[in-house]
């Protein structure tokens, strides 16, 4: 076989393998012509065929068509002698039919076990170009061929790698839920996490303030009693600052010191009162 079209065969067979399901070994039914026509020119047509359809083969006859060679006689033995070294395909025909139409009935309309029809029937041919998927292969003037793909053939693969680039009814309802579920756990997750943080935050920036308030308490001395008040409410801020310092994990509580601190000094004023009282 040519380079050429061993190329373009195993293209085909490429093509019948990724868009349809076709498997090796192929099985290829054979029909009474093609085991004359085999005979006649001395093909080897199992070699052919495994070469045609660039893979392994399994030729196959049905009951309808072996039995259109026995009615042939003794003219065509080698014939009978070929078809018997192949598998025997059921058709459930309790009397034989003519060859092509048990290989049509056998393909059916949609060709759903994956036969290669090797057959010399024109109108046979003719036929089976209209069901999508049938790898059609006769001989030629003793040269056998694989038919390029028909046009059902063709607009089945486009129509199914166009399907292939959209989702499917059933695909957009298990796309569905899933869109509408994201948005409400972010929502979850919000005010869950951040804020009870950011609160805190706040808190531990609002202490620095007593420092500053200390500072005035040293500019204005007079101002002792009502330092003594603002005092008391810090003790009372302080054990609940102590409680969320603790769930914060930080050790030091610097207002603490602060108070420590400012009692202290109270107790100063307080002596320097008495000494200028007296
Ligand atoms: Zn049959």
């Amino acid at each position: 076989m040519r380079q050429k079209r061993a190329k373009a065969y195993r293209k085909l067979m490429a093509l019948y393998s990724m868009s349809f399901g076709f498997r090796q070994p192929y099985q290829v039914l054979v029909d009474s012509e093609m085991c004359k026509a085999a005979t006649e020119h001395k093909l080897e047509l199992a070699k052919q065929l495994n070469s045609v359809l660039q893979g392994e083969i399994k030729p196959m006859i049905t009951q309808c068509c072996i039995h259109e060679l026995y009615l042939l006689g003794k003219t065509q033995q080698p014939a009978v002698d070929l078809a018997k070294t192949f598998e025997r395909r059921k058709c459930n025909h309790r009397e034989a039919i003519p060859g092509d139409e048990c290989l049509a009935s056998v393909v059916g309309e949609t060709n759903k076990h994956r036969y290669v029809v090797a057959t010399q029937s024109q109108p046979l041919r003719v036929k089976l170009r209209s069901i999508p998927a049938v790898p059609i292969v006769h001989v030629n003037r003793s040269v056998m061929v694989l038919e390029p793909p028909s046009d059902a053939t063709i607009r089945t693969k486009e129509y199914s790698e166009e399907q292939a680039l959209h989702p499917t009814g059933s695909e957009k309802q298990s796309l569905a839920p899933s869109t509408s579920a994201e948005p409400p756990r972010k929502k979850k997750k919000g005010p869950k996490g951040p804020n009870p943080l950011s609160v805190k935050k706040k808190k531990v920036e609002s202490k620095p303030p007593p420092a500053k308030d200390k500072g005035k308490a040293k500019e204005k001395p007079v101002a002792g009693a009502r330092d003594a008040v603002v005092g008391d409410k810090r003790k009372r801020d302080d054990t609940d600052d102590k409680e969320t310092a603790a769930r914060d994990e930080q050790p030091g509580d610097p207002q603490q010191q602060d108070e420590s601190r400012r009692k202290k000094k109270r107790r100063r004023k307080a002596a320097d009162s008495v000494v200028v009282g007296n």
